[in-house]
């Protein structure tokens, strides 16, 4: 195929000091494009999708000279730096940014950009009845699942206690839990109007929070996997040896924390499971949100009120 034409300058999201989505976030349009190393490819960035590390991280995580910020990409290589292997020019992947390598490195360029460079490493063929805009939002929030559900062991035969049901990780760990570790019952957490979602998930049995206390059950679960902060409940909701994992904050033990590590040969494993829709992603109804609407996606982000993933498309 003939090699696309690669600007030199693109459009991409940009904040240059720490602060809120709404107060420090600019489009531009004249940032570099990014260089590639030997082992990177250049992704022309089709949809983007975002996660509460966006935020964090631009309130003050690491203090940052300009930053592009986002994670989550699907799109098209379109260049491949001198040692890569295997992608070639207009490959779609899906993958995403390398986290400690963007929060120790402030020149890491994200993917709230029309281009990114990422190593082929992190990076997956995108599944081929997905769409970019519902691959984007699967990488960061299904490796966490994944990767989080593998730490704490669950498996065939066990029961799960999903602490944040309908979140972006939440909604993937119910799939999971199900469709490819075996759980014998799931069990997840959502508000009121978001119960029949986790039912379409799989789950077995629905808790809304804010009327029941799901400690309090007479049933108790083997694991309890925990995406809202609250370790110290889900220890109570366990059997005697059960395991609680958290992936926000210090957990109290012998609950234990996790954190994802990129790495597209999880995303790979996971694609028979993609392709034959046992494991769905969940895209937020108020989006797509156009790349022009960044902000008020972010901010919306940010009410921790969102259901599955928000995405950014077309970029
Ligand atoms: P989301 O913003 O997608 O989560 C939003 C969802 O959380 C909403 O649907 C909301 O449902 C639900 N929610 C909020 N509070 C509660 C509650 N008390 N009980 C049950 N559900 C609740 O976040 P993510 O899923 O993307 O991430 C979750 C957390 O995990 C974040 O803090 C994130 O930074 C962290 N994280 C950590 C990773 C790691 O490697 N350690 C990796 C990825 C994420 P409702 O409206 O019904 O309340």
């Amino acid at each position: 195929m003939a090699t696309a034409f690669i600007p030199s300058k693109m459009k991409a999201f940009v904040y240059s000091e720490n602060g809120n989505p709404a107060d420090v976030l600019k489009l531009k349009t004249d940032i570099a494009v990014p260089e590639l190393e030997e082992d990177q490819v250049l992704v022309k960035v089709v949809a983007a999708a975002l996660n509460p590390i966006d935020f964090k991280k631009m309130l003050g995580l690491k203090t940052t000279v300009p930053t592009v910020p986002g994670f989550d990409v699907a799109g098209v290589v379109v260049k491949l730096g001198s040692k890569v292997e295997n992608f070639k020019e207009g490959d779609e992947v899906f993958g995403f940014i390398d986290i400690q390598k963007s929060l120790q490195d402030p020149k890491v360029s994200g993917t709230l950009a029309e281009y990114t460079a990422i190593e082929e490493k992190l990076l997956a063929p995108k599944p081929k009845d997905l769409s970019f805009a519902e691959a984007a939002g699967l990488p960061l929030a299904i490796e966490t699942a994944y990767e989080g559900l593998e730490r704490i062991g669950l498996s065939t035969g066990e029961s799960i206690l999903v602490l944040g049901g309908a979140g972006g990780v939440g909604s993937l760990v119910i799939q999971l839990a199900k469709n490819a570790f075996g759980a014998s019952k799931v069990a997840a957490t959502s508000s009121t109007g978001k119960l029949d979602l986790l039912k379409k998930l799989g789950a077995d049995l629905v808790i809304d929070y804010t009327k029941e206390n799901y400690e309090d059950l007479p049933e108790k679960f083997d694991v309890a996997y925990d995406t809202v902060r609250e370790s110290d409940r889900a220890l109570k909701a366990v059997k005697e040896e059960g395991r609680v994992l958290t992936i926000i904050g210090t957990p109290t033990p012998p609950a234990i924390p996790f954190s994802v590590t990129s790495n597209g040969s999880i995303l790979e494993k996971l694609i028979p499971h993609l392709e034959s829709g046992e494991v769905k992603p969940v895209l937020d109804p108020k989006g797509p949100f156009p790349f022009s609407q960044t902000v008020e996606a972010l901010s919306y982000l940010q009410t921790q009120r969102a259901t599955g993933k928000v995405v950014i498309y077309p970029i």
